[in-house]
């Protein structure tokens, strides 16, 4: 098991997973959410579209994960977090990932119902400095040692607009893994831990990795 894709609802707690998986395997991580937060720091208009919940054009995200893809040395695996998010882009990743001499072991989908979403997500809180996810019951950054703020995009429109589209656009992709045999489905409504033990057994990770 050596490429794979995290995916799930906003809030759905891929990043806490992808930190544990990156913590203990031969894997590193392509975030199109960072590339998208890296675009919007010298363009505008892409800062609304993130603003607005949207997503940036297929094209221009495409690039950049590919070039960031081919940069990546043969012997560590790939953890693709919020890449793939349109059928266009999982069509494209395949090309991409086969011209690089890999291919997708498993698209994992960690599955939480919308109302338990809006819930966390209107109370998650990030660090300013380094951007981690804070305990919301603790509010200061262990690292950086400052107070947590609201990630700009949580704010409760941009809520309901980022679940709509991934509703719309990345809903999809579920089937379009399912008909190809990689799609493993996880209930993300459990303790952080439990969900890391589903998804590492699920994908029989000590053997293939
Ligand atoms: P979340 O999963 O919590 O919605 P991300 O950090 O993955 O947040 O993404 C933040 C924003 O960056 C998205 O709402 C979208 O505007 C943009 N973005 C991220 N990944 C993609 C992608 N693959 N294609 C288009 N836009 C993207």
């Amino acid at each position: 098991m050596r490429n794979f894709i995290i995916m799930g609802p906003p809030g759905s707690g891929k990043d806490t997973q992808i930190e544990a998986l990156l913590e203990s395997h031969n894997l590193t991580m392509i975030s199109s959410g960072d590339i998208a937060r890296k675009l919007a720091s010298e363009n505008n208009l892409y800062k609304e579209i993130i603003a607005k919940g949207e997503l940036l054009d297929d094209k221009v995200i495409i690039k950049e994960v590919e070039k960031e893809i081919s940069q990546i040395e043969p012997a560590l695996g790939i953890i693709f977090d919020g890449f793939p998010r349109t059928v266009i882009q999982a069509e494209k990743l395949n090309e991409i990932l086969v011209n690089n001499g890999r291919t997708l072991d498993a698209a994992v989908y960690i599955h939480v119902e919308e109302e338990e979403i809006v819930k966390r997500l209107s109370s998650r809180l990030v660090c300013p400095i380094c951007k981690r996810n804070l305990d919301p019951h603790n509010n200061i950054c262990p690292e950086c040692n400052v107070e947590g703020i609201r990630r700009s995009d949580d704010e409760p429109v941009t809520v309901i607009n980022r679940i709509q589209t991934f509703l719309d656009k990345t809903m999809p992709l579920v089937s379009y893994y399912k008909d190809r045999g990689i799609l493993y489905e996880i209930n993300g409504e459990q303790s952080v831990e439990n969900v890391t033990k589903d998804i590492l057994e699920r994908l029989d990770f000590e053997s293939k990795v």
